[in-house]
């Protein structure tokens, strides 16, 4: 499900960047991607999500069972395919199935997909989405996030390119 409100400079990259619910016909969500006022809470997948599952997933348990219905924040698996554009629409399905194996099937709002340069995509992707905060083990990545959105790399798997 794509998001209602497509920012602009979203729609102008749609090819590099897109991006999909968890559940394909999932009930009315109240969440930032239906217009609401959720805070944005981003979290990367590869050598982040996958890497510290003991973690994140009572963490994402946590915020879902605070907030069912998204409406004060708004959980984005926000990652990268390891090409240059477009995304294709099978790689959301490798992502979801990846998700569901690590035990994040029912833990976040919608999935994103950026292509490379991840570092440029996913900054461009969280200020047309006005998203607070990204973890991340990309250290391109966290610093090229805006000053309005908390970047917090993971230290222990850490790389340096995007
Ligand atoms: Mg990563």
């Amino acid at each position: 499900m794509v998001a209602a409100q497509t920012p602009r400079l979203w729609r102008a990259r749609a090819p590099a960047v897109a991006a999909l619910a968890p559940q394909a016909a999932g009930e009315p969500r109240a969440g930032r991607a239906e217009g609401g006022g959720a805070v944005r809470f981003c979290v990367d997948l590869d050598g982040t999500l996958d890497s510290f599952t003991a973690f994140f997933i009572p963490l994402l348990a946590a915020i879902k069972q605070a907030d069912p219905t998204g409406a004060q924040v708004w959980v984005t698996v926000l990652t990268g395919v390891d090409h240059d554009p477009p995304v294709r629409p099978e790689e959301f399905d490798e992502k979801r199935q990846y998700l569901n194996e690590l035990g994040y099937g029912q833990l976040y709002d919608e999935l994103v997909l950026v292509a490379r340069p991840h570092d440029e995509n996913k900054a461009m992707w969280v200020t047309d989405n006005d998203a607070r905060a990204l973890i991340d083990n990309s250290k391109a990545n966290v610093k090229a996030m805006p000053a309005s959105c908390l970047g917090l790399l993971c230290w222990q798997t850490r790389e340096d390119g995007s």
